[in-house]
């Protein structure tokens, strides 16, 4: 398998290695350019590629047609900084200060109810606690 320089799978936009189409790789452990650039290691990614991945298979096994190649799709950025403070970004969207604490504790309260209903996997860096200082989530809700 090709690799690039940080020894990511170079992969095609079905996310399977060349000239092999049962292999599928997806998150950080793949390389996939999206408009001549290189896709962000970012769990953002990484769910986006699982799910992608997933229908790809379901849709194989039931012989259904292949979907579009796969296209991440960035729905933005939160960062807590502090107790009661946060960043988001999306789109055009900047918000700052309480605002955007208070969109990031609804986003987690959502992200963790999904994972605990089963319908979302558990992540590493959701470890954290809604508190601790620095915590970026991705907006996959
Ligand atoms: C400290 C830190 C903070 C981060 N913060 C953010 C953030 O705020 N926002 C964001 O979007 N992204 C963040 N990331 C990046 C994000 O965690 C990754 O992009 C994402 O987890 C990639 O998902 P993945 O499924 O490709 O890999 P992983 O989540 O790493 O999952 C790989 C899994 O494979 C298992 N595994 C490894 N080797 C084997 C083996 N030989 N056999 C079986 N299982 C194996 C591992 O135990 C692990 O469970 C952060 C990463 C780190 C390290």
């Amino acid at each position: 398998m090709e690799t690039d320089r940080a020894g990511r799978v170079r992969i095609q936009p079905d996310l399977t290695v060349p000239g092999h189409p049962e292999i599928f790789v997806a998150g950080d452990t793949a390389a996939l350019n999206q408009d001549g650039k290189p896709l962000a290691g970012v769990a953002q990614v990484a769910m986006q590629q699982g799910r992608y991945a997933g229908r790809l298979i379901h849709r194989r096994v039931t012989d259904k047609s292949e979907p579009r190649p796969f296209r991440y799709v960035d729905k933005g950025m939160m960062a807590v900084v502090g107790q009661g403070y946060a960043v988001l970004q999306s789109g055009t969207v900047h918000i700052k200060g309480a605002p955007a604490w208070l969109a990031w504790r609804r986003c987690t309260f959502c992200f963790w109810v999904r994972r605990a209903s089963g319908s979302i996997p558990a992540a590493p860096y959701t470890r954290a606690g809604p508190n601790d200082p620095a915590v970026t989530i991705a907006l996959t809700l």
